[in-house]
């Protein structure tokens, strides 16, 4: 048997009846079998789901239930330019279960954390797209077996941001594929959710599809990894905020890791070490022109320092504490702190320590906010926190690159080392970063 491939479509590449016949078409002439097709929920949907659960867990039953309806009808319309008035009844009936199965929790009143709840109703936008496409492909002949990506991934139950159990996964994924793999060529599964060992359902942080493939590749012992684009392949900076922005045809792991971890959102963060840990090329493509190279990413590290790569994060919230008996912040105070972050699920985004203060920024997340600061911290440290932040990060900048990105903003905080330039502004509405986001 030839090597696998994994193909990772996201969103933006399956929005419409159009996109996804495109999908069809690239794997038509992309010939390499066996293929295992990772995708994520259509268009803006884990968007609209994120919607349909703060409705839900603000106690807003009747928004909730409009807002999925909503949803409802986008797949249906979708499914019916690809099928035509008349939906096969089998697809007819997995996607209306589909749904049932979100309103069977929006009946219920919620007992457990918004994340829990989270992970159980916006999973349904992979589950989704994956009928759908799956179903769609067979019909035009490319012959391919969907799978549950719960029977797959497996996770422990920090809910949105669940740790993958590798050992368990290995066991599953490995066995489970490799037999469909004697019946068809193409496998379709769904990115970004697994389950827990109790069979919750999970999922493994916003953009998350991408860190599914990389799984997948890496107990496959793929030959390479493609996740299909919108943009032409890693550029420099997000081209709608730096219209200039430029392709990086090659970097490293490495690198790709730094500017990941910073919040370019191109790739998920997680992705690149199950790559590395095996040496899978990663290739970063556009959909729309699929015939072009693209970026690479591999373990070669010639090519990283020719780059200026800027990075923004909107939405943070800066927070600063300090002991309330005006003591250093020492050791104790460190892991006390960190473990409350870790306890309500925030990564924080960049730290900086002084003798009497502790200061993080961190993306503000419905719920987590007002979490921390009810906490027991606020006992033993006085709290000042801003919202609406914009973290900026430059790699590899020129010193006039930095004066340029710094004129006329209002600073909060700023960190250098030799490669990275960070700062925390205030997030200005004028400003296209700002509008963007929002
Ligand atoms: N659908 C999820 C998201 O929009 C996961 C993904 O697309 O990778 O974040």
């Amino acid at each position: 048997m030839n090597k696998v491939k994994v193909f990772k479509f996201g969103g933006a590449s399956v929005k419409d009846a159009t996109g996804v016949k495109n999908l069809l078409k690239i794997l038509h002439s992309n010939q390499s079998r066996p293929l295992i097709v990772v995708i994520s929920a259509m268009g803006k949907t884990t968007n609209a789901l994120e919607k349909v659960v703060e409705a839900y867990f603000s106690g807003d039953k009747d928004i909730a239930y409009n807002r999925l309806e909503k949803i409802k009808q986008d797949h249906i319309h979708i499914v019916r330019d690809l099928f035509g008035q008349h939906l096969p009844q089998d697809l007819n009936d997995k996607i209306n279960n589909l749904f049932v199965e979100v309103e069977w929790v929006l009946d219920e009143t919620p007992v457990k954390d918004f994340d829990f709840y989270y992970d159980q109703i916006v999973s349904v936008g992979e589950l989704l797209s994956t009928t759908i496409i799956s179903e769609y492909l067979n019909r035009k002949q490319l012959k391919n077996q969907w799978i549950d990506a719960r029977d797959l991934i497996k996770t422990d139950d920090r809910f949105r941001a669940a740790n993958v159990n590798w050992d368990k996964t290995r066991q599953y994924a490995t066995s489970v594929l490799k037999s469909m793999f004697e019946k068809s060529e193409i496998i379709v599964t769904q990115g970004f959710i697994g389950s827990t060992a109790e069979n919750y359902t999970t999922t493994l942080g916003r953009e998350g599809s991408d860190y599914t493939a990389a799984i997948l590749a890496n107990l496959l012992d793929a030959e390479e990894m493609i996740v299909w684009k919108d943009v032409p392949g890693l550029l420099n900076a997000d081209p709608k905020i730096i219209p200039d922005a430029i392709l990086m045809p090659h970097i490293s792991y490495k690198e790709a890791i730094e500017l990941t971890y910073y919040g370019a959102t191109v790739i998920h963060p997680k992705t690149i070490k199950p790559l590395q840990n095996k040496n899978i090329p990663l290739k970063v493509k556009s959909f729309l022109d699929p015939e072009a190279p693209g970026t690479i990413i591999d373990q070669n590290e010639k090519d990283d320092l020719k780059y200026s790569s800027f990075i923004f994060r909107p939405n943070q919230v800066l927070m600063s504490f300090s002991a309330r008996d005006y003591s250093f912040i020492a050791e104790g105070h460190l892991s006390e702190l960190f473990g409350t972050f870790a306890r309500f699920g925030v990564k924080i985004n960049l730290i900086q320590i002084s003798a009497l203060n502790f200061t993080v920024s961190f993306d503000n997340q419905p719920f987590k906010l007002e979490k921390i600061l009810q906490s027991s911290l606020q006992d033993s440290y006085k709290i000042l926190y801003n919202t609406d932040c914009l973290l900026i990060t430059l790699r590899h900048p020129t010193a006039s690159l930095i004066k340029k990105m710094k004129n006329g903003k209002e600073i909060f905080l700023e960190q250098r080392s030799r490669n990275t330039f960070r700062m925390v502004v205030k997030a200005n509405p004028d400003d296209p970063i700002y509008n963007k986001y929002q």
